[in-house]
């Protein structure tokens, strides 16, 4: 078992801000887990995928987890499609690029997100209107309070926008997650913008639908790597029919998404713009010039600095607009 000390974050998340975890662990296995679980078992805990949707602002008092458990395994295979495993450690675009070589449909509208195949469920991540529960079939973990190794299927994965039990618990480390994938494709449009991308091609194939979507990417996101940023750093906001309808009257042009009875999603990206945030930057942070949601790092080490132009922003979002936006990003 390898426990390192004092160990600098910075490399360890895409925000690239600094601070210490006073223990940090890399388990390539699930007897290496249980381990390190046996041995600390009062110590706070905190799980680290690539550290794409997470930043400190603090030192962590505590043991961070950093699952190291890698390989790709087909568990089921028949004429019509595949149920493959992945292990927690496996680069989640790697596996999309994997699958989209091999003819296998479900993944490819998450082409180039960015992190762990560990991650995935905790968010249930989603684009270009895919989210990752559509394929999803289970989800191995341990749970850290007790040891205890579980299977959650689909349903027990308790599955919602950019949420799950993985999320609102906190004490499942996963360890692999298997998809349920087709061997056949016929594109059907779930997104305009990708449907524009594809114009001209009349029966897109799955290698097509993903390049598409790296070039939309491409264009439209920063990366990570250049300019320091957690992708998009709100939620977007669900209202009720009565919110909507009083935003509408200052907002005409607010878009609107009816998410069945009386719920309501609208985009976090047009109520940060229409407040004046689209590419501001205060000191060494700013919102993205070509993407509302993105807040991006030009240069500070101090996560607090970040907190703070947040708290800002959803100040006066809430000011102007009475609305409550919530980051999708965790910060420590
Ligand atoms: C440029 C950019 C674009 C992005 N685009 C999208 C997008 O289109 N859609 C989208 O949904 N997200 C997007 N994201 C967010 C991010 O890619 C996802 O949240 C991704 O799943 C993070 O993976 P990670 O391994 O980096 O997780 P981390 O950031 O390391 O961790 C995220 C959360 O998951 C937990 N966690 C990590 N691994 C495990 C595990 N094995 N078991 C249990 N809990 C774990 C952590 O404790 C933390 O709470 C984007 C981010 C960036 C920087």
């Amino acid at each position: 078992m390898n426990i390192r000390h004092n160990i600098e974050l910075q490399p360890y998340n895409s925000f690239r801000t600094k601070a210490v975890a006073r223990l940090f662990a890399e388990p390539e296995s699930g007897t290496e887990l249980s381990g390190i679980l046996r041995n600390f078992p009062q110590e706070r805990k905190l799980i680290l995928g690539a550290g794409y949707n997470i930043f400190f602002t603090k030192d962590f008092d505590g043991l961070i987890i950093r699952p190291a458990m890698k390989g790709i395994t087909i568990v089921k295979e028949t004429d019509r499609g595949v149920e493959l495993e992945a292990a927690a450690a496996e680069e989640w675009d790697a596996l999309v690029e994997y699958c989209v070589a091999k003819g296998y449909a479900g993944l490819e509208n998450l082409s180039l997100i960015p992190g762990s195949v560990g991650a995935s469920p905790v968010q249930n991540i989603g684009a270009y209107g895919t989210e990752v529960k559509d394929v999803i079939t289970r989800v191995r973990a341990v749970d850290m309070e007790t040891g205890e190794v579980r299977a959650f299927n689909g349903e027990a994965c308790a599955f919602a926008y950019r949420d799950s039990i993985f999320k609102r618990t906190g004490r499942y480390l996963i360890t692999s997650v298997t998809f349920a994938l087709d061997k056949s494709f016929v594109y059907k449009e779930k997104y305009v913008d990708l449907s524009r991308e594809l114009q001209g091609i009349a029966s897109p194939t799955l290698m097509q639908v993903r390049e598409a979507i790296i070039r939309i990417r491409t264009r439209k996101l920063p990366d990570p790597v250049k300019l320091p940023n957690a992708g998009s750093f709100f939620k977007n906001p669900v209202l009720s029919r009565e919110e909507t309808e009083r935003l509408q009257v200052i907002l005409p042009d607010l878009p609107v998404y009816n998410l069945g009875g009386e719920r309501f999603k609208t985009s976090a990206a047009f109520l940060i713009e229409k407040a004046g945030y689209k590419g501001k930057r205060k000191g060494m942070v700013g919102v993205y010039e070509k993407h509302s949601l993105i807040i991006v790092n030009y240069g500070t080490e101090n996560g607090e600095e970040i907190s703070d132009f947040m708290k800002e922003i959803q100040q006066s979002v809430m000011q102007q607009f009475a609305v409550a936006l919530q980051p999708e990003v965790w910060i420590y």
